[in-house]
C-alpha cells in the first residue's frame, strides 16, 4: 500500500505494522534516489516499482522500522494531490443509479472529467462556496490509477495497466452540473474530489469487481452496493477510453457511483453545512469529509 503523506509536505509513505513509514527514510539514502511522491514513483515505471518494493521489503524484514509514524499523528494528503490531467469520470455506470435519476442505461461509457484542482485529502473539509452552488451532493466511487500508459488497449490486457486503486468521492454541485449542460463545472469546484486514504496496488487489491462500496452521511448509510454491479467494469472502461486516445501513467479514473445519492431521493435532498460524508471501499479504507460553508 502506498500513500502520500506527511506533517508538512506530502511524501511517499507505506502502511506498515499499524503505522506509516516514510519510504525515503525506510530505504535510506545509500540506496540511491527514491521517488519523492506516489506520482513520481508511478511515472518512473515498473523497474523502479520493483526496486523500491524490494528495498522496502528488505528494510521491513530487517525491522528497520524506526521511520514509523502513528497514523493519528499524520497529516494525510490525497495519494496524488495534483494529478497532471483532469480526472476521468464515468457517468451512470451502475444501473441502480441510472434508474434513480430516471436515465436510460448507457450502451457506451459516459466520460466526463473533474479538474485536478478539485482534489483534496481523505479527511479534509469540503469547502462549500454558497455563492456558486446551493445543491451539493456526494458520490462514492472506486478510483483507479493508471500505471502503464498505452493506446488501443485490449480488454484482456487492460487490468495490467492499472497501478492501483483508491477511494474517491465525486462531490457534485447539481445545479451547476445540469445548469451548464456540460457536467465539468459542477464536478470541479475546489475540494470536490476527496481521494485516498491510500492507493492499494493492483496485485494486493485483487478483483476490482467484487468490492463493497458504501457512503454514510452523518452516520446513516445512503449508498450500499458492490462494484460487481458496474455496467462497464474496469477492463471495459480502459478498453473504451484508450481506443484512439493515449492514456498515461498517473492518470486517475473514477468509475461511477451506485444508487443512493441525494439527487435520487424524492424529493431530491442536498447536503447542509456540517454534514459529514464517509466514503468506504472494501480493501482500501474510508474517506471522511465534512462539508463546510466557505
Ligand atoms: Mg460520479
Amino acid at each position: 500500500m502506498f500513500s502520500t503523506t506527511n506533517d508538512s509536505k506530502p511524501r511517499l509513505g507505506i502502511l506498515h505494522g499499524g503505522g506509516m513509514a516514510d519510504v525515503r527514510t525506510l530505504i535510506g539514502k545509500s540506496a540511491g534516489p527514491t521517488p519523492a511522491s506516489l506520482l513520481e514513483l508511478i511515472e518512473s515505471g515498473p523497474d523502479v516499482w520493483r526496486r523500491t518494493t524490494g528495498l522496502v521489503e528488505a528494510a521491513m524484514a530487517a525491522r528497520s522500522a524506526s521511520a514509523d509514524q502513528r497514523l493519528e499523528d499524520i497529516r494525510w494528503h490525497a495519494p496524488i494531490p495534483r494529478p497532471r490531467k483532469n480526472i476521468v469520470c464515468l457517468g451512470l455506470n451502475y444501473a441502480s443509479h441510472a434508474a434513480e435519476t430516471a436515465t436510460k442505461i448507457p450502451t457506451v461509457p459516459i466520460f466526463f472529467t473533474k479538474s485536478p484542482t478539485s482534489v483534496t485529502g481523505p479527511y479534509d473539509p469540503v469547502p462549500w462556496e454558497t455563492s456558486a452552488t446551493e445543491q451539493v451532493d456526494y458520490e462514492a466511487e472506486l478510483g483507479l490509477v493508471i500505471g502503464l500508459g498505452g493506446k488501443n488497449i485490449a480488454r484482456a490486457k487492460a487490468r495490467d495497466h492499472v497501478f492501483g486503486y483508491t477511494a474517491i468521492n465525486d462531490v457534485s454541485a447539481r445545479d451547476l452540473q445540469f445548469g451548464h449542460k456540460q457536467w465539468f463545472k459542477g464536478k470541479s469546484l475546489d475540494g470536490f474530489c476527496p481521494m485516498g486514504p491510500v492507493v492499494v496496488t493492483a496485485d494486493e487489491f485483487g478483483d476490482p469487481q467484487g468490492k463493497h462500496i458504501s457512503l454514510r452521511l452523518n452516520g446513516e448509510t445512503r449508498q450500499d452496493a458492490t462494484t460487481a454491479d458496474m455496467i462497464f467494469p474496469v477492463d471495459v472502461i480502459i478498453e473504451f477510453l484508450s481506443r484512439g486516445m493515449t492514456i498515461e501513467a498517473g492518470d486517475v479514473i473514477a468509475t461511477g457511483t451506485p444508487e443512493g445519492v441525494g439527487l435520487g431521493r424524492t424529493p431530491p435532498e442536498y447536503m447542509k453545512d456540517g454534514d459529514v460524508m464517509e466514503t468506504e471501499i472494501e480493501g482500501i479504507g474510508v474517506l471522511r469529509n465534512r462539508l463546510e460553508r466557505a
